[in-house]
């Protein structure tokens, strides 16, 4: 049988390591090889990948996305790219905006480029909600300007229309996806659901922003691992597809839920001074996923936060100290 061989930038991290180990699981397809490539940021932690070490369609880069060399090297190996790598959080965004341009703006036309010189067949973009900066009502469809407003959201911003004109100018098969904000295990614990769990279940405080009524909708990162592979397989050259998760919420109503799976109560909420520039909601209109792809979540939220909760509860050793990759123990350092 032909293999797919797959491309997966950020594999380390939180979704990246859950659309690796969705390929290579058991319900995954058995055509596709898949090389991870991460360069091992604060965000990864080589214990996501796990339960898939010993296959043998799958092989560990260590690398940064910025070295072009390395991208030239990899290109020519692979059929396809799905590139999550980025620098993820808007907080640190906002402390400084330097990595966020490197890896998010300059990282992607690196691999762009890399993809094109390679003849690489397919290139799968995951840019976020961001991008269309914030909504007070309705949803954003694929079609709306972008205005983005935080520095993070600036460079997706950036880096999105950049593989968008590589596809324009150079005829390359890109593709975009836009999610909402995902949830879900294995995710570095410094946005807001892996924060306020962690610490909750620690028995600490959690800091809630300004009046804590910033709308996000929740998708559950399974969910979004569905909508990127229908898009990989199914979606079109130079379209860009919106993923919601279908459940909008704002940040106190979250907390309350988060304070009741945690067993704790609105004591342990201190009101901070509000993150600067705070985009007060985003929405998403997905239904072209839908009525192209089928694309629809699948999973419902209250079970979904209840076995992330669990997660964290019964996996301190997971999340609570990343581990770092070995080159001498497999992991090929570049
Ligand atoms: P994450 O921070 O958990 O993981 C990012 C991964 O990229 C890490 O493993 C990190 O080591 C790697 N990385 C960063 N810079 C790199 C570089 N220069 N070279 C190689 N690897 C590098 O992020 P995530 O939450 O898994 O997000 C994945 C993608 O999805 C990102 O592009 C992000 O913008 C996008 N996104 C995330 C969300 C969300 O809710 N988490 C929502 C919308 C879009």
């Amino acid at each position: 049988m032909s293999q797919t061989r797959i491309l997966v930038t950020g594999g380390a991290g939180f979704i990246g390591s859950h659309y690796v180990r969705t390929l290579l699981g058991p319900l995954g397809p058995d055509d596709v090889t898949v090389t991870v490539l991460d360069a091992f940021t604060y965000a990864a932690n080589l214990a996501n990948l796990d339960p898939v070490a010993d296959s043998d369609r799958y092989r560990l880069v260590v690398g940064d996305i910025c070295d072009a060399g390395l991208a030239d090297r990899l290109m020519a190996e692979h059929d396809q790219v799905v590139h999550f790598a980025a620098e993820s959080h808007v907080d640190r965004s906002l402390a400084s905006a330097t990595e966020f341009v490197r890896s998010n703006v300059l990282g992607t036309q690196t691999l762009l480029d890399a993809a094109l010189r390679n003849g690489v067949g397919r290139f799968v973009h995951i840019s976020t909600d961001e991008v269309y900066g914030s909504i007070a009502a309705g949803s954003c469809s694929e079609e709306q300007p972008l205005h983005p407003n935080s520095p993070y959201a600036a460079s997706k911003a950036s880096s999105d229309l950049i593989a968008l004109a590589y596809h324009r100018s150079h005829g390359l098969d890109v593709r975009v996806t836009r999610c909402s904000n995902n949830y879900g295990h294995h995710q570095f614990p410094e946005k807001i659901i892996p924060l306020f769990v962690t610490r909750l279940l620690a028995g600490k405080k959690v800091p809630l922003y300004g009046d804590g009524l910033n709308v996000r909708d929740w998708l559950h990162v399974d969910d979004h691992i569905r909508a990127v592979e229908l898009v990989r397989t199914q979606g079109r050259a130079g379209e860009v597809y919106n993923v919601g998760g279908g459940t909008e919420l704002d940040n106190r109503g979250l907390t309350g839920l988060l304070l009741e799976a945690c067993g704790a109560d609105w004591d342990s909420v201190e009101y901070v001074t509000d993150r600067k520039g705070h985009d007060r909601r985003y929405s998403v209109d997905w239904r072209k996923a839908h009525v192209e792809l089928g694309y629809k979540p699948q999973t419902d939220f209250a079970e979904g936060l209840a076995e992330t909760v669990a997660w964290y509860r019964d996996n301190p050793g997971v999340w609570g100290r990343a581990v770092r990759p070995d080159p001498a123990a497999g992991a090929e350092a570049c």
